[in-house]
């Protein structure tokens, strides 16, 4: 649902007032429902590599429009730019201004996706700024682009297909309206593990999720998303919060586990729930979260150690367990809810940046300990999202926040949710240890 200002200036009056005095002029996003068409549009596959005819033959499977030239003043519904065999920054101009030449024509809420190689895996200086560059060039594109259309990256490996299984994944999750707020990103491939999905529309079938702080907010939607999407669900929150978690776990028909997740034996708790009523366990969202802003000059112990031990203390002892435990070694995934606020800083929440920087670092790290049985481990990282907690922000204050983003409006929970599903998903097998930002291409901070 679509805030009021972007409902008034999405039509008739309020469209031509907001057009004439230059305000924001947002538009509803295109959000995935089950069974919508994956894009809205044909799609312009531009590029001259071997990788970027493997990837128009792939789309081609996939059922879409696929074109190879477009044609003048056509309304495309995405452009997948493949520059996975540049070697200098010369190569760049000719596939980038042939895409260039049809932007004008994308379609409401159209999708860009750039598919490269990471520059740490470049042999060679020219070969490091071409790929570097790409990051330069997507970054502004993003900023470039009107009417709910988003342009992302998938950065690969060197040696890795550009059909590799979750180039693959990204791919679709990039095309598909589940990246609705998604913006000026990039997803990493780094092995050839992953596995599409038999059925599309149930990605996570068979599997059993634990989701933290699902009693309400982020936490409620990712329990919903996932669900949706197959998997039975552990909903997990503090006894306080225990008759909306229970409300929530009956409407995913799953089960609630009313439990402090910073308590010492939280995994062990976790895992023994998940094993005794479902049998199993495969993925852990590590969503809980809690503000106690001060600004630093004014901050008191109890505050700073709240925030610590709930937003990454807690998680790196429930870790912990899981990685020792033997029901936690079947290709499992964990996925941890970060912030923009870990990256780019915020004014009044030292203690929060501290915590939810800490959880980036820490994904980064464990994504090793995962590796040799299957596992991973990412971080999304949400901007401003539409929560009870950002409803009680000041308006002006709000107001700003809201607007200060590419796509300018704040961000649905259900965009974080299906941001996690995706990473959750046997298809993201090759993606591990980094964080996607959720956040409309925040324009402040970092
Ligand atoms: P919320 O306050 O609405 O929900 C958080 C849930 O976590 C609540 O149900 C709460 O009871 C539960 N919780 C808190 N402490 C717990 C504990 N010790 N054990 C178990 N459960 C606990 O918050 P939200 O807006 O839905 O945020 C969810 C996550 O997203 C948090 O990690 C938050 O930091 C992060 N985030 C939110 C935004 C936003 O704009 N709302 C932006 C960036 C990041």
């Amino acid at each position: 649902m679509a805030d009021k200002y972007t409902q008034l200036v999405s039509q008739g009056l309020g469209k031509d007032l907001a057009k004439r005095l230059g305000l924001p002029q947002p538009v509803e996003l295109r959000r995935y429902r089950p069974g919508a068409p994956l894009v809205t549009g044909p799609v312009l596959v531009s590029g001259d590599s071997a990788g970027a005819d493997d990837i128009a033959t792939t789309l081609l499977g996939w059922g879409l429009d696929v074109r190879r030239n477009a044609l003048p003043k056509e309304k495309l519904g995405a452009i997948v730019l493949v520059l996975d065999a540049v070697q200098h920054p010369d190569d760049l101009g000719k596939p980038v201004l042939t895409a260039g030449a049809s932007l004008r024509d994308l379609a409401v809420n159209a999708r860009v996706v750039t598919i490269s190689r990471t520059a740490d895996s470049a042999q060679s200086p020219a070969s490091a700024a071409a790929r570097q560059g790409i990051d330069g060039l997507l970054r502004s594109l993003a900023k470039e682009l009107r009417a709910g259309a988003t342009a992302n990256g998938i950065l690969l490996d060197d040696d890795l297909a550009t059909t590799s299984p979750s180039a693959l994944g990204a791919l679709r999750f990039f095309l598909s309206g589940r990246s609705a707020y998604v913006d000026g990103q990039f997803l990493t491939v780094s092995s050839t593990r992953g596995l599409m999905p038999g059925d599309p529309e149930k990605p996570l079938a068979g599997k059993v999720a634990v989701v933290t702080g699902a009693a309400r907010g982020i936490g409620a939607a990712i329990a919903r998303t996932l669900h949706r999407d197959g998997a039975t669900v552990v909903a997990v929150d503090i006894p306080a919060a225990g008759d909306h978690l229970a409300r929530v776990a009956n409407e995913v028909r799953g089960t609630a586990l009313q439990l402090d997740i910073s308590r010492d034996d939280a995994g062990h708790r976790i895992i023994e729930h998940a094993v005794e009523r479902h049998g199993r366990l495969d993925i852990v969202v590590h969503n809980a979260g809690i503000t106690r802003d001060r600004l630093l000059a004014n901050m008191d112990e109890g505050r700073w150690r709240s925030v610590i031990a709930v937003n990454i203390a807690a998680q790196l002892r429930i870790n912990e367990a899981l990685l020792a435990s033997e029901h936690f070694k079947d290709s499992p995934r964990i996925v941890s809810v970060a912030s923009t606020s870990g990256i780019a800083g915020n004014r009044g929440q030292t203690n929060y940046g501290a915590s939810k920087g800490g959880v980036i670092g820490m994904v980064r790290s464990t994504a090793a300990h995962m590796e040799p049985f299957g596992g991973t481990i990412n971080a999304v990282a949400p901007g401003f999202i539409e929560t009870e907690m950002t409803a009680k922000m000041p308006f002006a204050i709000r107001e700003a926040a809201r607007r200060l983003n590419s796509l300018k409006q704040g961000g649905q929970p259900q965009d974080v949710a299906e941001a996690i599903a995706f990473l959750a998903s046997d298809a993201a097998g090759g993606i591990t240890g980094g964080v996607l930002r959720v956040c409309g291409q925040q324009l402040v901070g970092a």
